[in-house]
């Protein structure tokens, strides 16, 4: 019998906690390791990544399938990129294929090469300028290419072609078979045009920072920056980069998925006479794979990109960033649950590079990690220029009527900015125009009926709304349940303070800034822009305010609702809370006019705001992780959370406790805790009833050893379709 052919693993993009094993295509050319291969799998075929090879199946070879075509003739992932994936699926006890699958651009997962043509660019030449549209009075279609082409001396490409006529291929050919078009292929990200500006000098914390992480260069440390907000934290990075730079490395910088503004990217323009690539989910296919490509060449030395760009491969990595680490974003929240700051600071234990964390409100865990040592500690304490921290003042409602929400010393504060030309922003974590919706002949309140919640009153589009699963239901004017007539809104959410401020402050120019507001392409920029330009006096806005923008002329800031969460189910809570208006108090006033903080709470007794009054980030540390260490919550044990959901009332209730029950053995060895199933703190969400299941231990190992061996088994309990589920490792949110 011939020897045995080689047997290639092939990570197949399935819901399976495996490799799958193939054979050599049977025409010519055999993959190599990290290449494509389009395989037959069930009915159908994907593409897949070749993880390994072996000279045995465990399967007889007559069952063996062929692999159908190999994609790659190189391979398309470097060895220590797939190494990284396969610790990742490890770590996050999520099926290998998926996870190799979420590291590459849609364009690669459909099976596309693995190249990008230039974008091209068509524009008139000197005899298409000359020509006259008139002549072409019986070809509409090229008469308007002419014409717009003629308004736009650098070219246009397909995409605004196609907005001019759809038929402009046909119409562009025959332009240019007159001689009247020119095409260009044009690399958008080309050396950046904007003007190099000359840093500022860094003041002697920065230079410490800088001479910290430069003397780690080469090898793995983990820094967290924690500078106030302000402090020049953005240019220590930029001096990191520089010095990667001079040393022929890349660097990777992770920004939150709402902070990677156009104007930080400006930033890093401006700065750098090298190609930038950026990664983030608002970007087209071609576009993504295009800079994918750009980091994986080591074309773009530096690569700006949020929370899967943590998954982007890179040549010659030198230096990962993180900014605002302590950031929720980072948290992939479905499927595979992994975070970009954790990963980042494994990537770089991995590659032996510095990795450096940034926060002004770093993460607890990371604070801690900072605290004991693991991580190494540089501190911005001062902002730049001589600024000072806004004054915090904290009003008790308890004592103030508040009038549509706003109590009278914050008006008082509006009145006053409004009198001297400056501007507010008012922070409020909830959007629509009131939280509830309700008869008040009986109390009954508007529900969403796949949801445990109340649906919400949005005054703009006239309809209720489920900020959970999207339901919409029509304004009922007379009550479902008594049939009273007069409904009414009850609690206060951005619409409703917008109107307020209207009625109060008539002559007040306002933008409310939330996902309703900004839901339409470039709206948010537009608003930003007249708010630095003087023309808006009030801003209104969620949390899409706190993070990633400067209001340098901001000079009050009133924060709502600061109670809410405060005494939540979720151990964290207090912490967001905490980080949400430090960070949102930081983004007001500048040197030459200080800013003012007013936080109406019903709890002003409760010791964050103490602590905040003092800008003393340190002082909540101390509290909230004397909390945590006696509820023996993250930092001071590791969480896994299994959470399952179903259709049917009680499915999941039962596949959690059978879960539970296959747990007994093996966690009794270890120091694992296996707590009660215990329905989701929203029981019901989008027409599912969920539970889940929390699993505590104090230390890392023992809990994987054992969730390794449960995931196994849980793949094959007997729910079938009916129950979904899912483990979570280091879950963020505990609902
Ligand atoms: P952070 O990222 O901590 O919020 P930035 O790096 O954005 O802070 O710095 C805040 C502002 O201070 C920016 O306008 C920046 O250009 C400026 N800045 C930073 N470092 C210095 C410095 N050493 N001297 C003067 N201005 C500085
Ligand atoms: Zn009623
Ligand atoms: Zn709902």
């Amino acid at each position: 019998m011939a020897r045995s052919q080689p047997i290639y693993q092939v990570a197949v993009p399935a819901p399976l906690y495996r490799l799958f094993d193939y054979l050599a295509p049977s025409e010519v050319g055999v993959p190599a390791v990290g290449a494509r291969v389009r395989v037959p799998f069930g009915k159908r075929e994907l593409v897949g990544v070749v993880l390994g090879t072996a000279p045995e199946s465990d399967l007889p070879h007559a069952r063996l399938k062929r692999i159908a075509r190999v994609l790659d003739a190189a391979p398309l992932l470097p060895a220590s990129f797939l190494k990284l994936l396969a610790w990742a699926a490890e770590y996050y006890h999520h099926p290998v294929g998926e996870v190799v699958a979420a590291a590459l651009p849609a364009w690669l997962r459909a099976g596309r090469a693995a190249a990008v043509e230039g974008v091209r660019l068509w524009s008139l030449s000197a005899a298409g300028r000359a020509a006259d549209p008139a002549a072409l009075a019986r070809a509409p279609a090229q008469r308007r290419l002419l014409e717009a082409l003629a308004r736009a001396p650098a070219g246009l490409e397909a995409e605004a072609l196609e907005n001019i006529s759809p038929r402009w291929r046909a119409a562009l050919k025959a332009l240019s078979a007159r001689g009247w078009i020119e095409v260009q292929v044009h690399d958008r990200l080309a050396a950046s045009p904007a003007a190099i500006q000359p840093p500022p000098q860094p003041n002697a914390a920065q230079q410490a920072a800088v001479e910290a992480v430069t003397g780690a260069l080469g090898g793995y440390q983990c820094f967290l920056l924690h500078g106030v907000t302000g402090s020049g934290k953005t240019e220590v990075y930029l001096r990191l980069i520089e010095r990667a730079l001079a040393q022929g490395r890349q660097t990777l910088v992770l920004a939150p998925e709402i902070g990677l503004t156009p104007q930080l990217i400006e930033r890093f323009q401006r700065r750098f006479n090298a190609p930038i690539a950026v990664l983030h989910s608002a970007l087209a296919d071609q576009e993504r794979l295009r800079a994918w490509l750009l980091a994986r060449d080591g074309t773009a030395p530096i690569v700006l990109g949020t929370r899967s760009a943590v998954f982007a491969p890179f040549k010659n990595l030198g230096l990962i960033i993180v900014d605002e680490e302590h950031d929720t974003s980072y948290k992939q929240h479905e499927g595979f649950r992994y975070s970009a700051r954790d990963v980042a600071v494994m990537r770089a234990a991995r590659e032996n590079i510095p990795v450096v964390l940034g926060s002004a409100t770093p993460a607890l865990e990371s604070l801690n990690n900072a605290r004991v040592g693991t991580y190494r500690l540089l501190t911005l304490p001062d902002r730049t220029g001589g600024a000072g921290m806004p004054r915090v003042a904290v009003l008790d409602m308890r004592r103030l009527k508040p009038a549509e929400g706003l109590s009278h010393p914050l008006r008082a504060a509006l009145a006053e900015r409004l009198a001297r030309g400056e501007q507010s922003l008012l922070f409020l974590n909830r959007r629509g125009f009131a939280p509830v919706w309700m008869c008040h002949g009986c109390g009954w309140t508007a529900p969403c009926a796949r949801c445990d919640a109340r649906l919400i009153y949005h005054r703009e589009s006239r309809k209720l709304k489920c900020h959970h699963c999207g339901a919409e239901a029509p304004l009922a004017d007379k009550c479902p349940h008594c049939g009273a007539a007069g409904l009414h809104p009850l609690g206060e959410g951005t619409e409703r303070i917008e109107a307020a401020l209207t009625k109060f402050f008539p002559a007040a120019r306002i933008e409310r800034i939330d996902r309703d507001s900004t839901r339409r392409k470039g709206a948010l920029e537009e608003k930003l822009k007249r708010v630095h330009a003087g023309e808006a006096d009030i801003l209104v806005g969620t949390q899409m305010l706190s993070k990633g923008h400067d209001f340098p002329s901001v000079t009050l800031v009133g924060v709502l609702n600061a109670d809410q969460g405060l005494y939540s189910a979720d151990f964290r809570s207090g912490e967001r809370l905490f980080q949400q208006i430090m960070q949102v108090a930081g983004r007001a006033g500048r040197a030459d006019k200080p800013g003012e903080v007013l936080i109406q709470t019903w709890h002003p007794e409760h010791p964050v705001f103490a602590a905040l009054a003092r800008h003393d980030y340190g002082a909540f540390a101390d509290y909230a992780l004397a909390e945590r260490r006696a509820t023996d919550y993250p930092p001071y044990s590791h969480l896994a959370l299994l959470r399952a959901e179903s259709t049917r009332p009680g499915a999941a209730l039962r596949f959690l406790a059978e879960a539970r029950m296959r747990a007994r053995a093996p966690a009794q060895e270890s120091s694992v805790q296996v707590l009660e199933p215990m329905p989701a703190p929203m029981e019901k969400r989008a027409g599912r009833h969920r539970a889940q299941l929390l699993v505590q231990c104090k230390h890392r190992k023992a809990l994987h050893g054992f969730l390794g061996q449960w995931v196994a088994q849980l793949a094959e309990l007997k729910f079938g379709k009916q129950v979904r589920w899912s483990l979570d490792v280091d879950p963020v949110d505990m609902y």
